[in-house]
């Protein structure tokens, strides 16, 4: 059976806020580890408008990956840290056992425009301690009209400085030209192209905003084909080795590890921590297997 390649978005409103969401859909769960993918604006605010404003809520089992493209976020968690995201920059947040977070817009931000990615931690590293690095420089180059960035991984000659419990790939492209490239890919990795702007043709198919090509594992170069000002970013990664349960914030391999979560994290155990913030504190919702 041919595999469909194709991915398209649910769209959702968040806030006010434009959201497409890749990943997980029907078509696809995950791309080696990246388990959640969600497209955040642009998004322009007008005076007033209070833009993003996520109140504290947990996670665990994974680790939380904001690629910023414009705008800032402040970010509060239990572990005391507290900062604001830009342009080109990473934070990564390893959820293990259990942390929280709130995210907001500041008050003189009027943008926002992001890639919100969550990577499934593996089996042996799901009880971690958690923990959060921000990662201001990253690698970014410009190769025969493509300018490039790598959030995570390795890509030609270059490496990112960001952490990994799996072997992943992010790499943010920007097309300055209409142009054909060949890309090297690892065939032990499957693959998404999610375009972000403009249009990419991979295969015989044409992707545009807000679709997700994907390659499965066993290829070793693809060739893409952009519109001028495409912009596109490359996931890749080992896929999972067993299948993952997403509910709410929360990614385990066990119903009980959820169940366990929803209990403590409601019944406000400091398993989660506690954080300085005035925005409201969410519910979590009980799954329907225990409802
Ligand atoms: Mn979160």
């Amino acid at each position: 059976m041919k595999k469909k390649k194709k991915i398209t978005a649910n769209i959702k409103d968040v806030g006010g806020i434009p959201v497409a969401r890749l990943l997980p859909t029907a078509q696809r769960r995950s791309i080696g580890a990246w388990c959640f993918l969600d497209h955040a604006g642009p998004a322009v605010f007008a005076e007033g408008e209070a833009g993003l404003q996520v109140g504290a809520h947990p996670h665990i089992g994974l680790q939380t990956f904001t690629w910023m493209l414009a705008g800032e976020v402040l970010h509060k968690d239990s572990l005391g840290n507290e900062l604001l995201i830009r342009k080109h920059q990473v934070n990564l947040m390893t959820a293990g056992r259990g942390i929280s977070h709130t995210e907001q817009t500041p008050a003189h931000s009027r943008e926002v425009h992001a890639v919100q990615l969550w990577i499934a931690l593996p089996e042996s590293a799901r009880e971690v301690a958690p923990a959060f690095v921000h990662y201001p420089d990253l690698p970014m180059w410009s190769e025969q009209g493509v300018d490039y960035v790598l959030t995570t991984g390795q890509f030609g000659a270059y490496s990112a400085p960001t952490q990994q419990y799996s072997p992943l790939l992010g790499l943010d492209m920007i097309f300055k030209t209409e142009q054909a490239q060949r890309i090297t890919l690892r065939a032990d990795f499957e693959y998404g192209f999610l375009v972000l702007k403009g249009s990419l043709l991979i295969e015989g198919v044409r992707y545009e905003a807000d679709e997700l090509a994907y390659l499965p594992t066993g290829q070793t170069e693809v060739m893409v084909q952009a519109s001028v000002d495409s912009h596109v970013m490359l996931l890749g990664g080992v896929p999972l080795a067993r299948e993952i349960i997403i509910w709410w914030n929360f990614v385990g391999t066990q119903r009980t590890q959820i169940d366990q979560a929803v209990a403590d994290w409601n019944a406000l155990s400091p398993r989660f921590g506690s954080i300085d913030t005035e925005l409201k504190r969410l519910v979590a919702p009980v799954p329907p297997w225990s409802a």
